[in-house]
């Protein structure tokens, strides 16, 4: 499809009314020089969502998410870039102009499709070589001896890696694609006398395949017990990130649009055999936790994820983590828990396997109060000090909640089982929370804050001092860019962030307007980049109080110098740099005289 032009993208965006776009769905109230109201992205009680109408830019202080018009319809109607930028077109009268696609992109996409018809032409084979020959027999039992059908195999293409080193490289090369492109794709490698060769080879082969059904990658299962790895999947590639797919979804899809919940197992086989019992939400994520992105590629699809994983031995914090992307995306995270050693498939292949699994989803219960329980059931009530180690441990799962009825009940649970008042757990778990103990030194210049934005650092779950820091500073070298143009000399990866490193080099990048051209492919960029320009507009700034900032983030620098020392062993440059640190302290301390 041709691109919209830029100037009539620019249009569009001239011609929208952001805070009449965002009142559809939510109650927004004008404070200042910005409107506030609660988040329409993640449930809360105090307003964290703040809108920009100057600049046109939206961003919650609370879960993160920000952007421009454009960027919130995507994510309120779960529409594409084009299809946001028609509806907008439609809505404001203006009308759209295509132009000629850029040819480099053109190319690229052109390589994109021959790879992707690459990825599917060997599933195909694969899926045939299962069927008809002879050397897959064995295949063919292991999957009917597990209670999977002919059905459910082909419906996912399920096949089989013929046990020859050359099979797929000699059919690709037949079909025309060269063998950089057929390692690119990671169906075949390099051997250590530099020669190619396939890399799956004598295994049953589940194609990964995206939402509209395109392979990307595959899982190969090993058939004969001298092959090393049970499970082999497609190396990353470029467009093949394991950790963002979710196995089954293009026909899992439309039941979980249609049931508003998705059910999350572990494996290839589980994903089948719940597919075969007419459990068709069912998707897989390949490993023993859901991470953020699986997460998120099911945001605005569903309204609750039931994982039905080893919950128990799943990494807590990976868990954790997407509890809070999904209390983010207004999603419910359950646990179904499934009995000791047996998993979704072997159920469904037992006598009456459907029904108790039906039941397990029913009484499933939500992640925390999983993890708050497990904790429970394993303390000795009867001791004080065993009462005291399992609050220290529910304390921040329970924190990791954010303001909300589902972290109330749970308070009141955990201090009726330890036998405490309800008052003294909820204190504990808002002391858990990383931003308690008050507002950071060095945020604004004259510390004082407005109470609408304490209302919004209350908000953060998240960040860290560095962060706010780092935050602040980035703000005021967008609100004052003269000034900002030395301070965002001066900062290098060492003083930021990750994030906050990319920001600033889009900064630099981007001096005029920044508004104007948010990174709009990265949402965790531009979500920050929006929520710099809503403070520096709404915050004040200072050079003072940039100074205060920036030497401040100098220290921190300087002490993972000297940390790095020490376990070098280097104790004069240790030395040096405590002089540093010294002389450093006291240009602090004077900054907070001036800046306060
Ligand atoms: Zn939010």
């Amino acid at each position: 499809m041709a691109l919209i032009s830029s100037e009539s993208l620019e249009r569009v965006k001239q011609a929208v009314d952001i805070v009449e776009v965002i009142s559809a769905h939510t109650d927004l109230r004008r404070q200042g020089a910005r409107w506030v109201g609660l988040c329409p992205f993640h449930e809360e009680r105090t307003p964290s969502f703040s809108v920009d109408a100057g600049e046109k830019l939206y961003h919650c202080f609370g879960c993160g998410v920000g952007g421009d018009t454009i960027k919130f319809v995507e994510e309120k109607e779960g529409l594409g870039f084009a299809e946001a930028v028609e509806l907008l077109a439609d809505r404001y009268g203006v009308e759209l102009e295509r132009e000629k696609e850029d040819p480099r992109a053109e190319a690229k996409r052109q390589q994109r499709r021959r790879l992707g018809e690459l990825l599917d032409r060997t599933a195909s084979f694969y899926a045939a070589y299962l069927w008809e020959s002879e050397e897959a027999s064995k295949a063919r039992e292991y999957l009917s001896e597990r209670g999977l059908g002919e059905e459910v195999l082909k419906a996912f293409a399920v096949g089989y890696a013929p046990s020859a080193w050359d099979k797929v490289l000699l059919r690709g090369q037949r079909a025309g694609f060269k063998v950089e492109e057929m390692r690119g794709v990671g169906l075949v490698q390099k051997g250590r006398g530099g020669g190619e060769y396939d890399r799956f080879r004598s295994r049953i082969m589940f194609p990964i395949r995206d939402r509209r059904g395109r392979t990307l990658g595959y899982g190969g299962r090993a058939m004969r017990s001298d092959q090393g790895a049970k499970y082999v999947n497609t190396a990353e590639t470029d467009f093949f990130h394991k950790s963002h797919m979710l196995y089954g979804i293009d026909l899992a899809k439309a039941a979980i649009a249609r049931e508003r919940r998705a059910v999350v197992v572990e494996g290839y086989t589980d994903v089948l055999a719940l597919h075969q019992a007419g459990i068709e939400e069912a998707v897989g994520v390949m490993g023993t936790a859901i991470t953020d992105e699986q997460v998120a590629a099911l945001s605005g699809m569903v309204d609750e994820v039931i994982l039905a994983l080893d919950a128990d031995s799943a990494g807590q914090e990976a868990m954790l983590r997407a509890q809070r992307v999904a209390a983010g995306r207004k999603m419910r995270l359950r646990v179904a828990a499934m009995p000791a050693g047996e998993d979704p498939a072997e159920m469904m292949a037992s006598e009456g396997g459907a029904e108790r699994f039906r039941a397990l989803l029913d009484g499933a219960v939500e992640l925390t109060a999983f993890q708050v329980g497990l904790v429970l059931a394993r303390t000795d009530v009867s001791s004080p000090a065993e009462r005291d180690r399992a609050l220290a441990e529910v304390a921040p799962i329970m924190a990791g909640l954010g303001e909300s009825a589902s972290r109330d009940d749970l308070v009141r649970r955990v201090a009726e089982r330890l036998d405490l008042e309800p008052a003294m757990v909820m204190g504990r778990v808002v002391a858990s929370s990383p931003t308690s103990g008050g507002p950071e030194l060095g945020l604004s210049p004259s510390g004082g804050r407005s109470d609408a934005s304490l209302a919004f650092a209350a908000g953060r779950t998240e960040l860290t001092s560095r962060e706010r820091r780092e935050r602040a500073l980035l703000a005021m070298c967008i609100a004052l860019p003269d000034e900002g143009k030395t301070y965002l000399a001066k900062l290098t990866d060492e003083h930021l962030t990750r994030l906050g490193s990319r920001a600033a080099a889009w900064i630099r990048e981007n001096p005029q307007d920044p508004a104007s051209n948010l990174p709009r492919e990265d949402a965790e960029l531009s979500g920050l980049v929006a929520e710099l320009i809503i403070t520096a507009h709404d915050e004040p700034a200072s050079p003072e109080a940039m100074e205060l900032n920036f030497l401040l983030l100098e220290q921190r620098r300087i002490e993972a110098e000297i940390a790095a020392a020490g376990e070098a062993e280097d104790a004069q440059r240790r030395a040096a740099l405590s002089m540093e640190r010294a002389a450093l302290v006291q240009r602090i301390a004077h900054a907070e005289r001036v800046g306060g």
